[in-house]
């Protein structure tokens, strides 16, 4: 249909007409030299002006216009214009009602006047000089999506203008849309940042009325006679997300033998305090081996059993005893003959026996502490615990009731510090890296921490306490709120889906996934139970554990990692050399592949446990397709082997590579060609690509999964993935991080896999969006050069589509 106005009358042209007709060879030139100008330029005004030239010129016209269109104020502004007088742009201003541009906005869809001047809603500025133009053809930029903007033509002569042309305009008035909203956001930010700054000042006034009022409490309490220590906040990494608000129970540093020096004591007294400290140490195993058998099932208290076996030794204590009876003080006698037992393992042949010695050591150390009349955890720990410690240990942690803990502070200790990964399959609001904090805080103590922001209060104000309180309140209310999205699946509102997967380590990880609605498990990292056990897992152990995640999971997709020891995960049983550079050393597959015995036997075990489920095995730190051929060659052998003795392997078990390493995403599409699917690393991806250790606290901000070159480097491998017809995925950190999710969903990853508790949040924020509009926002963001522009307009969008609550509820 053309456009359907003559003479005096204008018409507005339905939605039907909207088929292009047949294009031509020029119409589709001046669509490529369109998008070729807003691609190429990262200067919108560029683009516009450049755009309404390029029209005006091909079509002949002696004008062409592009007016912004502002909703909140429902305001049409002059953006650009080609015959028109340029220093009008951003003067010329006019009401929805107004003119026919105005009309343009009201209709929704394209306007046609053959001759302008004599139509009733013409309207007339002066600055512009339009009563020279008859002809008139406008249409809505964002028609059909809320519109942005009005692009229109004009011509000297009354003429009507024709289909071709409309369909022209239509089109380049729809690829201008992302630059207007570029456009309009820029100017909203920059109001944004106005209002921002009346808001940072409110705030500091008020922060200043809370420590005045502070000050006042302190006065008070100090004329009262009472000693108060001030609040103080620190800050640190968030780990787990989550606030706890509760008391501190301070976790006592391990004692340090290396610091014991030859001391002389009475041998009764001596003898007394090291069968207490004995006995209590024997205890603490104990408590410790039950609480690991229930927190980590799969190792069943393993990593106590040697320990026990140390303190039961007879003549452990025999010898030390022998010491204390010669005249020495007890530390003295034990740090003696705890060093005779290392010396003793070390001289032995065999490695596990080598191992053996760290047993005793660990041994001593834990009498020691007892003697120096400190306890690790305390044994009961009420019912608002949060510890505080320098660095928890899983040892700490395997201590306590973990369902009375309301939150963990460490002083140390990174993201993926084993406490760390145990605290987040607990989900338990956790901080680390906070400096000086076991020393600024004493146990009893009122504290709050702040899993979300990685805030961590001490001794609160009844202010901060009352807003923590409302927050934590809002955090669970909110939790709950997207309960119900549980069964539903993480799909746009047109209908495109994405598969929604759990990242796994430990069995405690199962209930949550299932809790949190997780469609199946698109990360198990096997290494974790690994690091419990006090030697390699035999085969037959590790094909008991991975079945019980296999059968838990019920015929949903199950992706088993191999190992990824090295770097941060290394287990005490593992031979290597100290190494200068562990995350550039000897890791992950690069271990697998130079220890072929353990790499075949996991993957026997694997094979033996997937009988009959579904099952994917991911590669990690495959840094190019050398690392691949190899690993698929032992991979079949693995499966004759087990053919030839009678053990039924799947014909359908699929084989994937972990993109991690910049190398692999540069060789993406040879990667793709060896495997059945890719799933992007981003925790690795984004140090190697920028050079950054997320755990050096100089460094952190630099941390950054919005950077420019991570983004291009994810779009790199879901281009050569999808081309190869493969499906990609993402296991790394930025899968759960709501403020990537639009960007991740419009790119074109098939699958996000993630800690449990982000499903319900990525799922909602998915479920918000068209495809189109997630495409044309990932789009937009790999335009951008700097890390602030992408995170200015990527929050700016969120905002708009009124999901901004949502995307930093766990950020
Ligand atoms: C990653 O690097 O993103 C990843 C998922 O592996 P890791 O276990 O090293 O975090
Ligand atoms: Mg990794």
């Amino acid at each position: 249909m053309g456009p359907a106005s003559c003479g005096q009358e204008e018409a507005a042209i339905s939605d039907s007409s909207q088929s292009k007709g047949p294009a031509t060879v020029e119409t589709l030139e001046l669509l490529e030299a369109v998008s070729e100008l807003v691609g190429r330029t990262g200067d919108y005004q560029e683009a516009l002006e450049g755009t309404v030239r390029l029209l005006a010129h091909r079509l002949d016209c002696e004008v062409c216009s592009l007016y912004s269109y502002d909703p909140s104020s429902e305001t049409l502004t002059l953006a650009a214009t080609e015959g028109l007088p340029t220093r009008s742009i951003g003067r010329v201003i006019l009401g929805k009602g107004e003119g026919l541009v105005g009309l343009v906005v009201e209709e929704g869809a394209p306007v046609s006047v053959e001759d302008a001047l004599s139509h009733e809603r013409f309207k007339f500025f002066p600055e512009l000089g339009e009563e020279k133009y008859r002809a008139f053809l406008g249409s809505p930029v964002g028609e059909g999506q809320g519109t942005v903007g009005v692009l229109v033509l004009q011509a000297r002569r009354r003429r009507r203008f024709g289909q071709n042309e409309l369909s022209l305009l239509r089109s380049v008035a729809n690829q201008l849309r992302p630059v207007m909203v570029g456009v309009q956001l820029a100017e909203r930010l920059l109001k944004e940042e106005k209002e921002r700054e009346v808001y940072r000042r409110g705030m500091a006034r008020a922060i200043r009325r809370l420590e005045q009022h502070e000050a006042r409490s302190r006065r008070r309490a100090s004329s009262d006679g009472l000693t108060h220590h001030g609040a103080e906040r620190m800050t640190g990494n968030p780990v787990s997300p989550g606030i706890g608000i509760g008391r501190v129970v301070v976790v006592e540093a391990p004692a340090d033998l290396d610091h014991v020096g030859v001391h002389r004591g009475q041998p009764e007294v001596e003898a007394e305090r090291f069968e207490k400290a004995l006995a209590d140490s024997r205890k603490e195993v104990e408590r410790a081996r039950a609480h690991m058998r229930e927190l980590v099932p799969e190792v069943g208290g393993a990593i106590y059993e040697a320990l026990g076996m140390v303190l039961d030794d007879p003549s452990f204590g025999e010898r030390v005893r022998s010491r204390i009876g010669h005249g020495m003080a007890a530390e003295s006698a034990l740090k003696g003959v705890v060093e005779e037992y290392v010396e003793r393992f070390k001289a032995m042949d065999d490695a596990y026996l080598r191992e053996r010695g760290s047993d005793v050591r660990d041994v001593g150390q834990r009498i020691l502490r007892y003697l120096s009349g400190a306890e690790a955890v305390p044994a009961d720990i009420g019912e608002d615990a949060i510890l505080v410690a320098d660095e928890l240990t899983l040892s700490d942690l395997s201590m306590v009731d973990a369902s009375k803990l309301r939150g963990i502070v460490g002083a140390r200790g990174g993201a993926t510090s084993h406490a760390a990964i145990l605290a987040k399959s607990l989900e338990i609001p956790t901080v680390v890296g906070v400096p000086g904090v076991d020393r600024a805080t004493a146990e009893g103590e009122p504290i709050i921490v702040d899993g979300n922001s990685g805030t961590v209060y001490l001794r609160p104000g009844e202010e901060v306490t009352a807003e923590y309180k409302r927050i934590e309140s809002q955090f669970k209310a909110f939790q709950k709120g997207l309960e119900k999205l549980r069964d539903e699946p993480a799909e746009t509102t047109d209908g495109h889906r994405v598969s929604l997967y759990a990242n796994i380590g430990l069995l405690a990880d199962l209930d949550f996934a299932d809790a949190h609605g997780a469609e199946g498990i698109g990360l198990y990292r096997t290494e974790l139970p690994f690091l419990s056990y006090r030697d390699f897992p035999s085969e037959d152990e590790q094909v008991r554990l991975y079945k019980r995640v296999v059968e838990r999971m019920k015929g949903r997709p199950v992706t088993i990692r191999t190992l990824d020891l090295g770097a941060d995960k290394y287990p005490s049983y593992l031979d290597g050399e100290k190494e200068r550079n562990p995350f550039l050393g000897w890791r992950s597959i690069r271990i697998s592949l130079s220890d072929e015995n353990m790499f075949q036997e996991q993957l026997r075990a694997i094979l033996k446990a997937a009988a009959d489920c579904p099952l994917r095995i991911l590669f990690p730190m495959i840094s190019g397709v050398e690392e691949l051929r190899r690993t698929r060659e032992i991979y079949s052998e693995c499966v004759f082997d087990l053919s030839s003795e009678g053990v039924v392997v799947r014909d359908d078990i699929e084989l994937g590579a972990m993109i991690e390493v910049p190398s692999a995403v540069l060789r993406a599409p040879q990667i793709m060609r060896e495997v059945d699917f890719v799933s992007i690393g981003t925790n690795d991806l984004i140090q190697y690509t920028l050079a950054v250790d997320r755990d050096n606290r100089r460094v952190a901000p630099m941390y950054e999964p919005l950077h420019p070159a991570v983004l291009h480097s994810i779009r790199t491998v879901v281009e050569a993935a999808h081309d190869a017809g493969r499906r990609v995925g993402m296991c790394g950190e930025m899968a759960a991080d709501p403020r990537c999710t639009l960007f991740l969903l419009g790119i074109g990853l098939d699958e996000l896999s993630m800690g449990p508790l982000h499903i319900p949040v990525v799922k909602q924020l998915i479920r918000s969006v068209s495809a189109g509009e997630a495409r044309t926002i990932a789009e937009q963001m790999l335009r951008y050069d700097t890390v602030e522009e992408v995170k200015g307009y990527s929050f700016a969008r969120l905002r708009e589509l009124g999901l901004v609550e949502v995307a930093e509820s766990l950020a």
